[in-house]
């Protein structure tokens, strides 16, 4: 089961008890209907308890309401489940007890905050969705047109929630990205198992950015010891190139010897394995040396090559 397909079924076991609550569910799904009243579909959804339960609503206001599998529009392996209401005249009643041809939201159905947590949990239950947080943090909700999208901005901004907009398809779509605010909103549907599991998700995810983090930084450290050896055995082997071991000072020879041979050694290894014991920053020190007896046969050999031509 996907984490959208187990934020839903948390949310449908919630039945809202007091009849406002019950009319501002309905009132949602009824408004945001792409095709209702005009059409008999109110809405089309891949989750059959979702759709028995919307019926079932429906019908303790006395329509009558069906619900059929549409095996011929099958998405995956799921059937989708249209709720049809068919008769023409008990759509005209449904239309005229929820003032659906009031444009925008009618005030009464969305005004107490239990309302508008109920409107919201059916809404988003019939027209949204929420990713997998392992993937990304990602909610939202099919608002139909920009109208409706402007009204449940301002219902969700009331109760602490910041809706973003976009266009998809023709449609506003609302959403949310951080996954603090979607926290904030499925735990005012009612969600908290859901949440709970976001966060658990969230701290994994955190840790787990964390362990990155530090590998990516050691392996950063190693590639800065591997590229400092490799230039310090580069000017070794140009020393050797062009000198005897003997041209370098007597107390430089051994470790000039052990870094061109062991270009992997970090410092500290370096210090253990030469045959008279050395701190980290001596090693460094002598290293440093090295590296300025290189540079400087490198100018004289450029100077003589510069008389030459001459
Ligand atoms: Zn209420």
């Amino acid at each position: 089961m996907s984490f959208c397909q187990e934020v839903k079924k948390e949310l449908c076991r919630i039945e809202p008890k007091k009849l406002h609550c019950r009319e501002a569910a309905l009132y949602g799904v009824l408004r945001l209907s792409r095709t209702f009243p005009q059409e008999e579909i109110v809405f089309k959804t891949e989750n059959k308890f979702f759709a028995d339960r919307f019926a079932q609503e429906l019908a303790a206001f006395g329509t009558f309401v069906e619900v059929r599998s549409d095996l011929r529009r099958l998405k995956g392996d799921t059937p989708v489940y249209p709720v049809i209401v068919s008769d023409e005249y008990q759509r005209r009643l449904l239309s005229r007890h929820f003032m659906l041809d009031v444009s925008g939201f009618h005030p009464p159905f969305v005004e107490r905050s239990c309302c508008v947590a109920a409107f919201f949990r059916e809404v988003f239950l019939a027209f949204g969705s929420v990713t997998n947080p392992e993937k990304e943090y990602h909610l939202e909700i099919n608002a139909l047109n920009s109208l409706f999208a402007e009204e449940m901005y301002l219902l969700a901004q009331n109760m602490g929630i910041r809706f973003k907009t976009t266009k998809r398809k023709g449609s506003e779509i609302l959403y949310l990205k951080e996954s603090e605010q979607i926290e904030d909103f499925l735990t005012f549907l009612g969600a908290t198992k859901s949440v709970l599991k976001l966060m658990d998700i969230k701290v994994m995810k955190d840790v787990r950015n964390k362990v990155n983090r530090t590998t990516n930084c050691e392996t950063a450290n190693l590639k800065k010891t591997v590229s400092a050896a490799g230039s310090q055995a580069q000017d070794i082997r140009f020393i050797l190139e062009h000198r005897d071991i003997t041209w370098l000072d007597e107390d430089l020879r051994e470790l000039a010897l052990l870094r061109v041979e062991n270009e992997d050694l970090s410092l500290r290894e370096l210090s253990t394995r030469i045959s008279v014991p050395l701190s980290r920053s001596g090693v460094n020190h002598r290293l440093r040396r090295i590296a300025e007896a290189a540079a400087k046969l490198r100018e004289d050999l450029d100077a003589q090559k510069g008389e030459t031509e001459v």
